[in-house]
Formats: C-alpha cells, sequence, structure tokens
C-alpha cells in the first residue's frame, strides 16, 4: 500500500519507518529544506551549529530507545550522570543536586529527593510525598483526571506549600512545557513524575552526539529508502482534495518558487503537520467533526532558543542545568555535553528562553541582553571585575508555535491518530499518545498512527495481522 505522509518531523518520519516495516511504501512531503521539524538544525557562516531546541533523551522513552536500536544507532546517545541539577538563585554560581543512587525504582528517586536538602524542608517533602500516593497508587487514570487543574491549583488542593512551587516545579514546568506552573495542566507534571518514580531510569538523560538532522533523522531517512520509500523536501501540502463522499481524493503539494503545485495520490494519506498548521488545512467538510472541531482548542506555545559562543570555559559540568531564572528555562554547555560540538577551550551555551509570551516579538539584540543579565547571576564570577568572559558570537531562533501549549482541558481535546475520514490519519506530538509534547510523543504518535493506518487496510483486506514489535 502507498502512503502519503505530510511532514518530516519526527512523527512523520517515525511513521515512515514503521509503515516500511509493515510493508508498505511511505512517501513523505516536508515542506522546508531540513528534516526534523521542531529538531531542524542550522549550521552557520562558521560550520557551527544552531538548533530549534535544547533536547534532552529520557531514560523514560522506550519508543525513542527502540528506534535508535533499530537503526543501530544507540552508540549516538550520550548518558549523563543519573541526577538534576538546579542553579541556586540564592547562592550564585553554586548548585544543588538530586542525584540517583543505583538501586531500584522508586527507592532511588525518593533517596535523591531526601538526600537533597537545598531545596525542600522535611515538611515540605512529606507532603509533597503523601500528595504522589494517589498518583503513584491509581495510575494514568488518576493523572488523566487532574487534566482539570493546573499544577499550582493541585498543590494547593494537596495543601502543598507554594515554596515547592518556587524551588522545584516553576522550573519543572518551563522545562517540560515553556509555561509557568499556574498554567500548565497537573497531569504533565504527574506524568514525568510518575515515569521519574516508577521506573529505575527513568529520569536519566542523554545528549545526542550532534546536530538531530544528520545524527538522528538522516539514518531514519535512509531507512526509509532502503525500503523503497521516498523522502522528499521543499514539498509543503498545500491543500487536501476530497471526493464526493468526503474522502481524501489526493494531496497538493509544492508550489514553492513559482513551480506548479502538483497531485499526489496515494491509498491512504496521513498529516504529520503540527497543529497549528493542520488545522488551516481542514477542508470545509470535515469542519463540523468532532475531531477536527476540538483542534480548534489546540495552540502551539511561543519559545526562543538562544547559543551563546563565550571566549572561555563557563562551567566544567557535563549535564542539563535548571537555571531556575525569571526567563530562562534550562541550558547546558554543549561544547562538553555533544561530542560534535565540543571545545576544549571555549563554552558554547544552549539554553532555552522560557515563558517567551511577552519576548517573541522583540529584537534579537534585546533578547540576548536579557539573557546575559541573566547569566551574570548564574555565572557571577565570570562576568564581574576585570578579565570578564566575552560572547564572541550569538544565535537566536525563534519559535512563535512550538508544541502544543499544555493547560488544563487539552487531553480532552488531542485527536485520535485515526479520524473518521477513512483514508486520512493524524501524527504529531499533540495527538493522543501517552508521552505528551515531546520527542518521544512524536515517535510513538508516528508508531501508533502506522499501526492504524495498517489496520484499516486489513480491515478492508481481512489480512492476517502484522504486528510492530515491541509497540507500547
Ligand atoms: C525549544 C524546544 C525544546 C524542546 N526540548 C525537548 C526535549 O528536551 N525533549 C523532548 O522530548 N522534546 C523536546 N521538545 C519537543 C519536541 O521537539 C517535539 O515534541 C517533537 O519534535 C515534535 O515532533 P512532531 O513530528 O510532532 O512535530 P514537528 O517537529 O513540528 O514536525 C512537523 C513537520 O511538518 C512540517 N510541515 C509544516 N507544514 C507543512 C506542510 N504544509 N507540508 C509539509 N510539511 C509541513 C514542518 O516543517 C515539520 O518538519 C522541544 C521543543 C522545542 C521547540
Amino acid at each position: 500500500m502507498r502512503v502519503v505522509i505530510a511532514g518530516a518531523g519526527l512523527a512523520g518520519l517515525s511513521c515512515a519507518k514503521y509503515l516500511c516495516d509493515l510493508g508498505h511504501i511511505p512517501v513523505v512531503y516536508e515542506a522546508r529544506d531540513v528534516l526534523g521539524g521542531k529538531v531542524a538544525a542550522w549550521k552557520d557562516e562558521d560550520g557551527d551549529w544552531y538548533e530549534t531546541g535544547l533536547h534532552i533523551f529520557f531514560g523514560a522513552y522506550p519508543n525513542m530507545l527502540q528506534l535508535f536500536n533499530e537503526l543501530g544507532i544507540e552508540d549516538r546517545l550520550q548518558w549523563k550522570s543519573h541526577s538534576m541539577i538546579f542553579n541556586q538563585p540564592e547562592e550564585p554560581g553554586t548548585y544543588s543536586r538530586f542525584d540517583f543512587p543505583d538501586l531500584p525504582a522508586p527507592i532511588n528517586g525518593v533517596t535523591a529527593i531526601l538526600r537533597n536538602n537545598d531545596m525542600l524542608s522535611w515538611p515540605e517533602k512529606v507532603l509533597f510525598g503523601i500528595g504522589l500516593i494517589p498518583a503513584m497508587l491509581r495510575g494514568q487514570k488518576y493523572v488523566e483526571e487532574c487534566d482539570k487543574l493546573s499544577w499550582t491549583e493541585w498543590l494547593k488542593t494537596h495543601n502543598i506549600p507554594s515554596r515547592v512551587n518556587d524551588e522545584v516545579f516553576i522550573a519543572m514546568s518551563k522545562a517540560l512545557n515553556f509555561i509557568g506552573p499556574d498554567e500548565i495542566s497537573s497531569t504533565v507534571l504527574l506524568t514525568a513524575l510518575n515515569r521519574f518514580l516508577q521506573e529505575k531510569n527513568g529520569s536519566k538523560m542523554a545528549f545526542l552526539d550532534g546536530a538531530p538532522p544528520e545524527r538522528l533523522c538522516a539514518p531514519i531517512v535512509d531507512y526509509i529508502r532502503s525500503k523503497g520509500g521516498e523522502v522528499h523536501i521543499n514539498s509543503p501540502l498545500k491543500e487536501i482534495n476530497l471526493n464526493e463522499d468526503s474522502s481524501v481524493k489526493s494531496f497538493k503539494i509544492g508550489g514553492l518558487n513559482g513551480e506548479e503545485v502538483r497531485e499526489v495520490k496515494a491509498d491512504k494519506y496521513v498529516s504529520a503537520l503540527p497543529v497549528d498548521l493542520i488545522k488551516l488545512l481542514i477542508p470545509k467538510p470535515w469542519e463540523g467533526l468532532d475531531l477536527f472541531r476540538k483542534l480548534e482548542g489546540l495552540k502551539g506555545v511561543p519559545v526562543i532558543n538562544i547559543h551563546l559562543w563565550f571566549d572561555r570555559k563557563l562551567t566544567d559540568i557535563d549535564h542539563l542545568l535548571f537555571s531556575r531564572s525569571k526567563l530562562l528555562s534550562v541550558y547546558a554547555d554543549m561544547s562538553i555535553t555533544c561530542k560534535e560540538y565540543e571545545d576544549p577551550n571555549r563554552s558554547m551555551l544552549e539554553l532555552v528562553f522560557a515563558p517567551a509570551k511577552d519576548w517573541i516579538s522583540k529584537s534579537d539584540e534585546d533578547i540576548i541582553e536579557a539573557t546575559l543579565k541573566e547569566l551574570k547571576i548564574l555565572f557571577p564570577m565570570h562576568f564581574t571585575g576585570e578579565n570578564q568572559a566575552k560572547l564572541r558570537k550569538y544565535k537566536v531562533v525563534k519559535t512563535p508555535l512550538s508544541v502544543y501549549k499544555a493547560v488544563p482541558g487539552c487531553q480532552d481535546l488531542r485527536p485520535d491518530q485515526k479520524t473518521p475520514i477513512t483514508n486520512f490519519f493524524l501524527a504529531g506530538d499533540f495527538t493522543m499518545q501517552r508521552y505528551l509534547a515531546s520527542m518521544e510523543g512524536a515517535v510513538l504518535s508516528g508508531k501508533t498512527c502506522a499501526e492504524k493506518v495498517n489496520q484499516s487496510q486489513q480491515d478492508l483486506s481481512n489480512n492476517t495481522s502484522k504486528e510492530i514489535k515491541g509497540y507500547e
């Protein structure tokens, strides 16, 4: 079966990869001249990479890790020590660590929390631990029910002091969805905490050893092509063309730089576009259908990714850092954490600037000035007195509509990969799967979509069922 997929982010590429495994021929059309969508990256005039986002892979990403294994590229993940490291705003230049010992879950997580006395007091830890019991005992059902509450509301209903938010969860919410705890759905934090507490290596982090388009997307594309599939860049989906019964007749593709729009036909059609863009292409006859109507409630959140190249090393920490600063979220010295970006003498800090709502339309210069102000608080030793660190160059990448903003009530709006249209399917991190808006969510959505496309074909032809190995 020939399946046309629009979008070569991780969801579209994963969908194509797993369609190949199920014996089908995927043809992927990507609008831009670069693969990866939100993991896309580019080289500047000096040959240095800059990225859409600082990306972390977690031990709790079974589908992503399986994909790396299937492609034979698992050695490209650079695993870091099992820790979470936070800057200490009250003591500039110092860090507070949660170190997970080599013990089974949840003992390792509980030990990491109990051992850390910088951030939470004992009564706060006890109250928080009691608050988490329903999530641990009732699992995902309870976590889903909590989607009606923001994280701050959830803490209040469990009588957990707001200081816990200030110390830990402003940083965690910003890292998970680029918004603060007053806005984020408690389902997001509870999902992450559940995975971290229930899986021994769930919170263990890895960096990719280079830029995602080359080190992750390219091997998926090679795999797809080796199985007879196709991947085309510079080929935007312009229009979804319908038959009289409202099923898809064709995708209209192309039209860049005056080139002609071509009509592409297939047995099945998949959109792996971000939610904000597929909403614009939904044909009129589909608009009243519940699944497509609900998409209106899902909206991308703005975020900014910043790259700062300095004339010296600012830190020797080989890990992700939670800045706990007002404007910044997580950051890392990529000259240490990522093999391809390695520089023994100088730092390249990659920082996520969030929440970015009030900054996304400001100039790069204003954003860099504000970032450097925050950095002076994080690294006072490098930015005071004589011989201060010098910024060699910078790059700002703005994403005005990134992953869907996971506010309360969103879970009910997220669509299934199978739609009411018999030959049209959805993939993308916003579609319903248990890993929310993440690389793991995107890969799982693509894999689930492939499975559902295959299933629909089997329902038609009543063939013997083929299953994807390790499907979760
Ligand atoms: C700053 C930042 C940091 C992040 N950090 C992390 C992290 O640490 N860990 C983590 O797990 N996740 C992280 N994420 C989230 C992760 O990147 C996304 O969840 C995931 O990559 C989304 O993949 P996707 O395929 O669903 O969507 P996308 O990556 O958005 O892919 C959609 C694709 O469709 C293409 N497209 C759009 N319109 C058309 C059209 N008309 N025709 C054809 N193609 C089209 C786009 O160009 C794009 O390639 C981060 C995201 C950002 C922005």
